[in-house]
């Protein structure tokens, strides 16, 4: 198993609002390795582009602010790290693709003038060389004659150019990490699966580690080798693509997987509760009704009276062979079938 790149350990985020401090991120913990697809899945507002906002110190501050824990690449905590030191990270180190381009690339500037942009800051490449690499870059993501693309501008790109335009601008400094947020949603099923391809090729490639933050759970089985589900604001399972799509642990995490007609048949459960959890119920609760408990209470039809009380922690499900965890889930019915089994 490759080294961790970057390990997150306990990370909170916050927000001041008129109501007082809202905690967004609550105790977040995983790595991500060298080479790797990690995904992280969940509903809206459950913190995944936080999460990925946070890596990069890129939360609006303020009103939000990085309130605990470290975010260690290659050994360093970036939470500490100057500014200074920040902008040589983004976009060279580690860089960032969004779900809409249009949003990130500037409507007047060409694009080779912004994949050169970070060439020039981060590699010292000059004007030209900058514009030679502008092209390598977009033939390598797959645009038709780059030479003349190169000069144009984003409103003259299809949406799926513009989406190659910055995969090809966030992979010109040739990343040690590439985030990924939802960068397939806007665009349609055929252009999704070239994106998808074009990122697993440049992986095998550059070596890249890819942090893939998706709603949808096709993407997951096609491109994760590790999965992590969210839920307000918290880790609620890990494990391999393998462990978590095909033995999910926490009901959330199934009842996702069973929104996936074909995830969702060959999932490890019976047929009841696969018919009950075919769509979860209810809408994740805001971060004023967590209360105490288990934040997956009001939508979980497992939920017991513990659930309302105590926050589950992670449970061990596999290890790793080295004393970790491999698979693991915050469920309070681990607790109970461990109970069960010693009895
Ligand atoms: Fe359901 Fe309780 Fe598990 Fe939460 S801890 S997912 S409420 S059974």
């Amino acid at each position: 198993m490759s080294e961790a790149l970057l390990r997150v350990q306990d990370l909170h985020v916050e927000f001041r609002t008129r109501r007082g401090q809202a905690l967004v991120l609550n105790g977040v913990d995983f790595e991500l390795r060298a080479g790797e697809t990690l995904c992280v899945v969940g509903e809206s507002g459950c913190g995944k582009s936080m999460t990925a906002l946070a890596l990069l110190r890129l939360i609006p501050s303020p009103p939000g602010r990085i309130r605990d824990g470290r975010v260690l690449f290659q050994g360093e905590d970036l939470v500490r790290a100057t500014d200074a030191r920040m902008r040589e990270v983004r976009g060279n180190r580690i860089s960032m693709i969004f779900q809409e381009p249009m949003t990130s690339l500037n409507p007047v500037f060409s694009v080779g003038d912004q994949i050169g942009e970070s060439l020039r800051l981060h590699a010292g490449l000059d004007a030209r060389a900058a514009r030679e690499r502008a092209i390598e870059m977009l033939r390598q993501v797959g645009i038709p004659a780059p030479e003349r693309r190169v000069d144009e501008y984003p409103h003259q790109l299809s949406g799926g150019m513009r989406q190659r335009v910055m995969i090809a601008m966030a992979l010109a400094c040739r990343p040690d990490i590439l985030i990924a947020d939802e960068p397939t949603t806007a665009l349609d099923v055929t252009v999704q699966a070239q994106i998808f391809d074009l990122l697993r090729d440049l992986q095998r490639e550059k070596g890249t580690a890819i942090l893939l933050i998706t709603h949808d759970m096709g993407a997951v089985a096609e491109m994760a080798d590790r999965v992590m589900v969210m839920y307000a604001g918290r880790v609620i399972e890990q494990g391999s693509a393998d462990q978590v799509l095909s033995a999910p642990g926490h009901p959330y995490t199934r009842g996702l997987i069973d929104c996936l007609p074909e995830l969702g048949s060959s999932a490890a459960f019976d047929d009841d509760t696969r018919e009950d959890l075919a769509e979860i119920p209810g809408v994740v609760p805001s971060i004023w009704e967590l209360g105490s408990g288990c934040a997956f209470r009001e939508r979980c039809r497992h939920a017991m009276p513990r659930c309302a009380h105590a926050v589950p922690p992670m449970f061990a499900l596999a290890g790793d062979g080295d004393g970790g965890t491999s698979h693991g889930s915050a469920c309070w019915l681990h607790a109970e079938a461990l109970a069960e089994e010693t009895v």
